[in-house]
């Protein structure tokens, strides 16, 4: 129930300030300000009608509301922060003037709104910004106190002292109050803030010592079994080596991913890319891939298991298919990582008309209450009173938290130290008319792609030894070339290619300048790009260039074949 309000709460915020992921503090205040000053402008213009009052009482009023309601729609835009910032606050300093000529100078209760106005300034304001408030603030006043002074007359006065000490109080105890909420506000707002700090200046050195262990067991492995590659002969001990250093080097790939990730995220790099896709494909996609998994790392005696209620289950939906994979993985990896034995099951169930609530619970070591608070800080590992090491740098639940928060869901979890823990997430998400898919057939064939033609731009002998590896199985035909200009040449040669893969860093011309070549000459034929990025901005760079897919290197041959099988197949 609680969570149900807190969580509508949320997404009320979201909708009238904009998402905490993109805007800073200041900037969702002042677009709560541009609302809250519209609205109580437009509710005075019907009460002042219903009361009767002058034309004057209710036009002007309304103009105010109107152009906060303009502001608000403005400030909405976040790159045009500043102006509108100072384009309202100027109108605000006359409406005040003008008010304060019209409802008797400094002895009215417009002073107080300018007190108000003041304190509002110095909490939420900081560097250049502050300066140039509180120098437009300070000349206003000055201006304003001159004016009486100089032509007293032209400020209206008060009929009466009483009058003048009650519309005082009226206007008093809710300015007060208001600032009393911002104050209590901003202060706890900093005091979460300076906490996480020094939190996380604690976990830094933590996460140092951790890396480096990170780090240094995959290389040790590399290294140290690559040398006793070199003089090993016999072919069943150098098969287990070459096992052990692809294992560390996906070991290390994966700590680099993390790290890459979190950085994109935490910069405020991080895209959702909403898209189309069936989710309960992509589920059993993710369970294939962990009962592989499963076996590396020896947890085959855990049942593994992919749970979609009947009842609930959606098909094609709209949401972001990488991220909601990203978030499965950690925790579908934690919690194999913290079991021993017994059930991992993973599933959703439609929480609400457009959101789901996923779930992963494990029968593992379970996680204590005070540790349920912190886990989700980035490079916090559970270290004490565990029997057991185990890897990790910590950072798996930081960037699934802050991916949810992205998508606008929240995660959170129930566990019991010893019994396992159950981690749930809630998304919100768009149906799409059921589409009827053909089954595709698994099934494997000998050369499946003999007689298709794929043609490579690459231009490092390495890497293309590996295609040529990779593919040989396959059947298909393929025509390599060296660098750009070649790709193009063969392209212009024969035409008759089935799919194109272009890396896209290479000499004479680079793969986007081969790919608009071959674009200008046909709009069908498949092309893949490969690179060396693995920035999610560059991600969708390139596929709104109209890249058919996007692999970033070290290739991942599972990934490239699959995509592959929906063209060739
Ligand atoms: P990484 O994910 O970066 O490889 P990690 O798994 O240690 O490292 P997180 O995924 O962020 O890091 O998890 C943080 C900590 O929370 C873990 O170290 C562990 O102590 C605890 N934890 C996470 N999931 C579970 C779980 N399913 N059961 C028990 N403890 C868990
Ligand atoms: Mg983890």
């Amino acid at each position: 129930m609680i969570t149900n309000i807190k969580n509508k709460l949320h997404s009320w915020g979201t909708m009238l300030l904009g998402p905490r992921s993109e805007f800073i503090m200041e900037q969702r205040f002042l677009n709560a300000f541009m609302l809250f000053g519209a609205t109580v402008s437009l509710y005075s213009v019907a009460l002042n009608a219903a009361m009767g009052l002058s034309k004057t009482a209710i036009i002007l009023p309304g103009l105010i509301g109107i152009t906060l309601s303009g502001f608000y729609y403005l400030s909405r835009f976040r790159k045009i922060y500043t102006p509108v910032l100072y384009t309202s606050f100027i109108f605000m300093l006359v409406v005040l003037s003008l008010l304060w000529i019209e409802s008797g100078g400094s002895k009215s209760p417009v002073l107080d709104v300018f007190f108000a106005l003041l304190i509002f300034i110095l909490l939420f304001f900081r560097g250049n910004l502050l300066v140039g408030m509180i120098s437009m603030y300070t000349l206003t006043i000055i201006l304003l106190l001159l004016l009486e002074l100089i032509y007293p007359d032209v400020i209206s006065t008060y009929p009466s002292e009483k009058a003048r000490i009650i519309d005082h109080i009226t206007f008093l105890i809710p300015i007060i109050l208001i600032i009393s909420f911002f104050i209590y506000y901003t202060k706890s707002y900093y005091l979460k803030e300076k906490e996480k700090a020094e939190q996380s200046d604690m976990l830094k050195s933590s996460f140092l010592s951790n890396m480096s262990h990170e780090i240094r067991t995959p290389m040790n492995g590399i290294i140290g079994f690559s040398q006793l590659l070199i003089h090993e002969t016999n072919p069943e001990a150098r098969d287990n080596y070459v096992k052990i250093i692809n294992e560390s080097g996906e070991t290390l790939l994966r700590l680099i991913n993390e790290i890459l990730d979190l950085s994109e995220i935490e910069s405020g790099q991080g895209k959702i890319i909403h898209k189309t896709f069936d989710l309960n494909n992509l589920l059993r996609e993710i369970l294939q891939s962990f009962e592989a998994e499963k076996g590396k790392s020896f947890k085959n005696n855990i049942e593994l298991k992919l749970d979609i209620q009947d009842k609930n289950t959606v098909d094609q939906i709209i949401m972001d298919p990488f991220r909601l994979k990203q978030i499965f993985s950690n925790l579908i990896e934690n919690a194999l990582k913290f079991t021993d034995s017994g059930k991992v099951i993973f599933g959703y169930k439609r929480s609400g008309l457009q959101e789901l609530q996923f779930f992963v619970s494990d029968t593992g070591i379970g996680i204590s209450k005070e540790e349920q608070e912190i886990i989700f800080d980035r490079f916090y590992k559970v270290e004490g009173g565990t029997k057991k090491l185990y890897r990790g740098t910590g950072l798996g639940l930081a960037i699934s938290k802050q991916l949810v928060e992205m998508m606008d869901g929240e995660i959170w979890l129930q566990s019991e130290k010893g019994k396992g823990s159950v981690f749930y997430f809630n998304l919100p998400f768009k149906e799409v008319a059921n589409i009827s898919k053909p089954e595709k057939e698994d099934e494997e064939k000998d050369a499946p792609w003999a007689g298709k033609r794929l043609l490579i731009a690459e231009d490092e002998e390495l890497n293309y030894k590996l295609y040529q590896e990779m593919f040989k199985p396959t059947g298909i035909s393929i025509a390599r070339a060296e660098n750009g200009r070649i790709a193009v040449d063969l392209f212009e040669k024969e035409r008759n290619f089935d799919v194109i893969i272009l890396d896209l860093k290479m000499p004479e011309l680079n793969g986007i300048q081969v790919f608009e070549h071959i674009r200008s000459k046909n709009k069908e034929v498949p092309v893949f790009a490969i690179t060396a990025f693995a920035m999610e901005d560059e991600k969708q760079k390139i596929e709104e260039m109209g890249f058919n897919k996007y692999f970033s290197k070290p290739i991942n041959k599972n990934d490239l074949f699959s995509a592959l099988g929906e063209i060739l197949n």
